[in-house]
């Protein structure tokens, strides 16, 4: 682990700076090596709330990472097109929220596939990373990520919105588990989550943090399809 890290350490530190550096661009790219990132992640979308928080999204110029489930993409293909315009990351979380351990592997296979489909037509773009319903994964889910040629992002804590549903709750506890390079699960269907959610993007920037999607937090992870992330206690490969 520690030499693989001092490896892309110095990948990047040879990286050299790129051409067109010296124009101005209209924004500089944020590096979560060198700056406070965090990834906001909503799951089991879109969810009926979605429209409102990315109003919120654009408005504070943060971006977030959607694990959509297929059926909802299929109902609300408009908030998908947006998500992708607006400049947020997409995931696949399955069509139906089946738990994949308890899963046959063709089942499996169709949940992603479907979910696939159903993001490619809505916004003409395919899902490049994973996370399973209930963060549940074993070989065979990792075997099929695989073949998908999709890591699994799960998420370094949660901020236990569809627990408490409770604007104050929700940024209590996202502000108690936030960190740098943090992944933070939350969902889009709970009104209070959206709700909360101007006041939680200021307290963030406050602190420093920088929105960014879950692949600009990973990216130093150099994650391989099947690869899971953070490993979950127990996880051998
Ligand atoms: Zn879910």
């Amino acid at each position: 682990m520690s030499s693989l890290l001092a490896i892309a350490a110095v990948c990047v530190t040879l990286t050299p700076a790129p051409a067109f550096a010296a124009q101005t661009p209209k924004k500089a790219p944020v590096d979560c090596e060198q700056v406070k990132c965090i990834a906001l992640t909503f799951d089991d979308g879109p969810g009926k709330y979605a429209g409102t928080l990315l109003d919120t999204l654009k408005k504070y110029d943060a971006k977030a990472t959607f694990f959509l489930e297929g059926q909802y993409v299929k109902s609300r293909p408009a908030y998908v097109k947006r998500m992708v315009a607006e400049g947020h990351e997409v995931g696949n979380h399955s069509y139906s929220h089946p738990d994949f351990t308890k899963s046959e592997a063709a089942t499996i296979k169709s949940e992603i596939q479907k979910t696939q489909d159903e993001v490619k037509k809505a916004a003409g773009v395919e899902p490049k990373l994973l996370r399973p319903p209930y963060g549940m994964a074993d070989l065979q889910v990792s075997d099929i990520a695989a073949e998908f040629g999709m890591p699994m992002v799960l998420w370094t804590a949660g901020s236990e919105d569809w627990k408490t549903k409770d604007v104050k709750a929700i940024q209590k506890q996202t502000l108690a588990v936030a960190q740098q390079n943090g992944i933070i699960l939350m969902h889009d269907w709970v009104k209070q989550t959206v709700d909360g959610m101007p006041s939680l993007i200021k307290t963030l920037k406050n602190k420093g943090y920088h929105l960014v999607t879950v692949s600009e937090v990973i990216k130093k992870e150099n994650l391989e399809p099947g690869d899971i992330y953070p490993v979950p206690a127990g996880w051998e490969k």
